[in-house]
């Protein structure tokens, strides 16, 4: 893929005039439905709001109406320029820096983020051939991986396909009753899992799949091509985004969070600039 660069974003955005045509085509492909006249009809941009007039009855069309950019302050601009910085870089931006980037307020920025990464929520999409699996602990001052310093802390269970797509759950526990459904649900049955030691991936085997293990107490990583270095670097890279930014947080918004590093790991090799993929979204 040719890098979608801040030129880019620049000539295809200018201003919010742009981002709102943008938002119509993408919502409206077909042309805009009027209700009052019952059919599509030619709209015309007004020129004072931030909508459509229908140029046979006049009625007006909101396209921000129902979106994340409903009934916000901030232009529409800012929110397409947020969007794209937090696609721009592997682990993302801080809402500091977003808050420097845009001259909005902390609490603004903030809220955008969130906002925005409900759009990078992942839906389930099925896994199979070789798959690995292993857990990470979230929130403290050092994310990192299970053992002393973990209490307090939520786990988060990580999936990954070879290859392929990662999903990561923040879960309340790491208990073999809470981790099995979620592996179900992202993990087709007849598939390889590998996965470490950790006695919660005991029985993963009864539970239909193939399952092999790394003894990483032993200091033993990889054993032909029996390993979790793919999800490793998927941790990897979420500590790194987390360093210095992270305090502990609930499960539901640490969800979130995690999600937009999901987002951009499964959206890495795209044809289509990612930003554009988040917009498709709204
Ligand atoms: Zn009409």
């Amino acid at each position: 893929m040719e890098r979608y660069t801040i030129n880019d974003f620049n000539s295809q955005f200018p201003n919010d005039s742009a981002c709102l045509e943008y938002l119509k085509n993408y919502l409206y492909s077909n042309g805009i439905y009027c209700k009052p006249c019952q059919k599509i009809t030619p709209h015309s941009r007004l020129t004072k709001r931030m909508a459509y007039s229908c140029n046979r009855c006049g009625n007006h069309v909101y396209p921000m109406v129902g979106t994340i950019f409903e009934g916000s302050r901030t232009s529409l601009k800012h929110w397409f320029y947020a969007m794209f910085l937090m696609s721009a870089t592997r682990c993302g931006i801080s809402a500091k820096q977003l808050q420097r980037e845009l001259g909005v307020t902390y609490k603004t920025a903030w809220r955008m983020f969130r906002e925005i990464r409900t759009l990078m929520q992942i839906s389930p999409q099925p896994m199979s051939g070789e798959v690995e699996i292993d857990d990470f602990y979230m929130g403290g001052k050092r994310p990192g991986k299970r053992g002393r310093g973990a209490e307090g802390k939520t786990p988060v269970l990580g999936i990954v396909q070879r290859k392929g797509r990662v999903a990561a759950l923040a879960t309340t526990d790491l208990k073999s009753s809470t981790v099995f459904p979620i592996v179900k649900e992202h993990v087709l049955s007849e598939s390889m899992i590998y996965t470490d030691e950790y006695t919660t991936y005991d029985g993963l085997k009864k539970q239909g799949y193939a399952h092999k293990r790394v003894h990483h107490a032993s200091k033993v990583w990889v054993v032909g091509n029996v390993h979790t270095n793919t999800i490793e670097g998927f941790w990897s890279l979420l500590k790194r985004g987390i360093n210095g930014v992270y305090h502990a947080v609930s499960q539901k918004y640490l969800q979130n969070y995690v999600d937009e590093y999901a987002f951009r790991y499964n959206h890495r090799k795209d044809e289509q600039p990612m930003f554009l993929t988040i917009l498709e979204k709204v």
